[in-house]
């Protein structure tokens, strides 16, 4: 019997060339269901700046029957292209979409007619029951939950079945596809909140652990893989359950452990956590993983707690937050590990939340500085996603957004046009302090107490009067969301001599808009009050 040819297409970030779990976790369902041996699947590996022409064409030559793609904010216009292409290409291939966004979007993107079908929610039960049917000639589509189709050119939605329960699933997971560093891992799928600028807020708020027999297998394969160095978890957050994630990082320290034995390098992390969630136990256990590259970002979003509440639905307790944040540094700088920590941790944010104004932006802004002592932050422009509750309420907050993916905010009633310039604007020099002038920042931090944003604004305008061309060119190499890649290319400057000397001129007057600033507030440098001069009455 001929085989069904099916390619499976990650369309990535060029920064981050790796397979999307998504394709894995499809492949090995579809082998343990015993559905394998009727496929041929080939796996393809593209970077969004690689021409679509290349993409579908790469794709014809394999003479697929069927080509699937996992559609984001961020690849979606690009997957239309190819999808579009594809048809020229190999007039008869069906085209499969899936994810997130394919899920919100699923009838504006069957209103094009370069896709074929989608299979929305979790795919794995969808796509095998879909395949089933696609092999038996296809007339019984209708029985497939959660799959959009098309029959004598009509559009027909069939009801999704309830959520896909990870937590009875025991399929091993084929690690074998792909040789990069990073290696994308789930070890519990959903959410039990429903923040309403997330695309998972309008489904259903459930979040199920996959049992720990098949987790152990996986990450035992995969820290068998000795080309990664990174493991990327997608769970929405590891410590939900604290004793789930004491249980994985348990494993993952000692699997460490083994690599370590055998001169391997250890794989570090990638993970978001809620601090609210951290105690000691768990700080303990993140002080074990090795402190190599790890990154740990803390969701913020935003200070505000009333806007928490009442916009965007998500709980929020600052006493908490920071309190938990400060413990983690402080038992990390009792460990030795205080520098490393501080490095490979940050805060996201986003700038133009519904609700949120430019000012309480700069207090979130300000809190990071001053309150938690942190530098590392990355705050996103507001995007409307597709499925969520921003995208069915966008009326209510005037929210206006560009046409095409990723939607990102052009103004709302509470943020203008122009404060999401300013607001920028702050990011981009935070930014700087944080990578560039690091000098200026540890003096801020050593000897402002409060109110850091306040002095950081000071020397924001007399940057932008006194340098405005190097400021242009710093802006240029500068991508708030491609950090590693921004980074290299000002380090270059850094290295550069004249720049150098720039640098030490710009941190020198810096320190004096610094010391004229406490002067002012009858502060002496170290933050206390300024000690009175002798002649002083
Ligand atoms: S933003 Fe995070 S915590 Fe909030 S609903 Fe989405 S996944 Fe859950």
């Amino acid at each position: 019997m001929k085989k069904l040819r099916i390619s499976f297409n990650s369309i990535v970030p060029a920064e981050s060339p790796v397979h999307l779990l998504a394709f894995r976790q499809l492949k090995s369902y579809l082998d343990f269901q015993g559905a394998g041996s009727s496929l041929d699947i080939s796996f393809n590996l593209f970077l969004a700046d690689q021409h679509p022409r290349d993409m579908a064409r790469h794709i014809r030559d394999q003479g697929p029957d069927m080509a699937a793609f996992s559609v984001y904010t961020w690849n979606a216009v690009c997957i239309r292209t190819v999808c579009g292409m594809l048809k020229e290409e190999i007039p008869g291939v069906s085209a499969v979409l899936g994810g997130p966004y394919a899920t919100g979007m699923a009838r504006e993107l069957m209103a094009d007619g370069s896709v074929d079908f989608i299979v929305k929610g979790a795919g794995e039960a969808v796509f095998h029951r879909f395949l089933e049917e696609y092999g038996a000639g296809g007339s019984r589509f209708e029985n497939v939950p959660g799959l959009l189709y098309r029959r004598n050119g009509e559009v027909f939605e069939n009801a999704e079945d309830g959520v896909f329960d990870v937590g009875v699933q025991d399929y091993p997971l084929d690690v074998k596809e792909g040789d990069s560093e990073l290696f994308y891992y789930e070890t519990s799928r959903g959410c039990p909140f429903k923040c309403r600028y997330c695309s998972w807020s309008t489904s259903e708020r459930v979040i199920r652990f996959y049992p720990r027999e098949k987790i152990r297998r996986d990450l035992e394969a995969i820290f068998e893989l000795r080309h990664v160095k990174y493991l990327g978890l997608c769970d929405s957050d590891l410590f939900i359950n604290r004793e789930h994630g004491l249980w994985v990082t348990g494993c993952i320290n000692r699997l460490n452990r083994e690599r370590k034995r055998k001169g391997w390098p250890e794989v570090n992390l990638s993970l978001e956590i809620n601090p609210e969630f951290l105690d000691d136990e768990i700080i303990d256990a993140l002080l074990e993983l090795p402190m190599g590259a790890n990154i740990v970002s803390f969701g913020l979003q935003t200070v505000d707690e009333k806007v928490h509440r009442d916009h965007l639905d998500r709980r929020f307790h600052k006493e908490a937050y920071t309190r938990n944040i400060k413990r983690l540094y402080e038992k990390a700088a009792r460990k030795g590990l205080g520098e490393k920590v501080g490095r490979t941790t940050f805060v996201e944010i986003i700038h133009g939340l519904p609700g949120d104004s430019y000012q309480g932006f700069r207090r979130t802004v300000d809190y990071i500085f001053s309150e938690l002592g942190m530098t590392n932050f990355i705050s996103y422009r507001f995007q409307l996603l597709p499925g969520s509750y921003f995208w069915d309420h966008a009326r209510d907050y005037d929210l206006v957004c560009r046409e095409e993916p990723p939607y990102l905010l052009v103004s709302s009633d509470t943020f203008s046009e122009d404060d999401l310039e300013r607001a920028e604007r702050l990011v981009f020099f935070m930014y700087l302090f944080s990578r560039v002038f690091r000098a200026i920042a540890n003096y801020v931090g050593r000897n402002v107490a409060e109110g850091r944003l306040e002095v950081y604004e000071k020397i924001i305008d007399h940057l932008s009067r006194s340098y405005p061309e190097v400021m242009a060119e710093l802006a240029k190499h500068y991508h708030p969301s491609h950090e590693d890649e921004a980074i290299i290319r000002m380090l270059k400057y850094r290295t550069d001599k004249d720049f150098m000397e720039l640098k030490y001129k710009i941190v020198r007057e810096a320190r004096e808009i610094v010391k004229e600033h406490l002067r002012q507030a009858g502060k002496s440098e170290n933050g206390g009050p300024r000690p009175r001069s002798r002649r002083e009455p």
